[in-house]
């Protein structure tokens, strides 16, 4: 099973026990808007989606329209700047790094812009959120990437517990999830 897949299977699963339409979701990277439709679907009052690219944001904003927009904002900004549209705690941020598929593959998120965005997350996320980070290190700057973000995971305090999920087919060039949550929730 894809990454991406476990990935929604495993925030479905957490959020399933919760009442989502208190809570709030963002996606920190649209790229085609899977993962901000997959959470507009799960329910959260509301869902925020960053993209760099504006065609992105048309892709997501072309996925969402079956759904009911008022609840997703797109916001079209690095999320290395989330601290300054998003004003209020969030429940679970998404991360699904790289270049968009199919556009231009030099478009990727950098390892400083992603750090400074981990490290806003942390502090925007809710005792009982989730955040998740997919790192594709199959490629030169997704490497450095991933590198520098399992750095980051490892000198965390014990506040936090860090799950790895690795590829079902398991190489140094496959993708690698990251799940962070507050240890406290266990
Ligand atoms: N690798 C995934 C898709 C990732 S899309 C896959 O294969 O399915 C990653 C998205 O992140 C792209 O659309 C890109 O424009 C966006 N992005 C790059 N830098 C960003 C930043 N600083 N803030 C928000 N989005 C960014």
């Amino acid at each position: 099973m894809a990454l991406t897949q476990r990935n929604h299977d495993i925030i479905g699963e957490y959020f399933s026990h919760k009442d989502t339409s208190n809570l709030i979701a963002i996606d920190a990277t649209c790229g085609n808007g899977r993962d901000t439709l997959f959470l507009a679907k799960l329910g959260f009052k509301k869902v925020y989606g960053f993209d760099i690219q504006q065609q992105a944001i048309d892709n997501t904003h072309q996925l969402l329209e079956q759904e009911n927009l008022n609840k997703v904002s797109l916001i079209k900004a690095g999320h290395e700047t989330i601290d300054k549209h998003v004003m209020q705690k969030a429940d679970c941020i998404i991360f699904n790094l790289g270049y968009l598929p199919n556009a231009d593959k030099n478009i990727t998120t950098t390892e400083q812009t992603s750090l400074k965005a981990l490290e806003k997350s942390l502090s925007l996320l809710n005792q009982q959120g989730l955040i998740s980070i997919l790192c594709y290190p199959g490629h030169t700057q997704g490497a450095i990437e991933t590198k520098a973000i399992q750095e980051r995971l490892e000198e965390l305090d014990e506040n936090w517990k860090i799950t790895q999920i690795l590829s079902s087919h398991p190489s140094t060039k496959a993708p690698i999830l990251y799940l962070i949550r507050n240890s406290m929730n266990e």
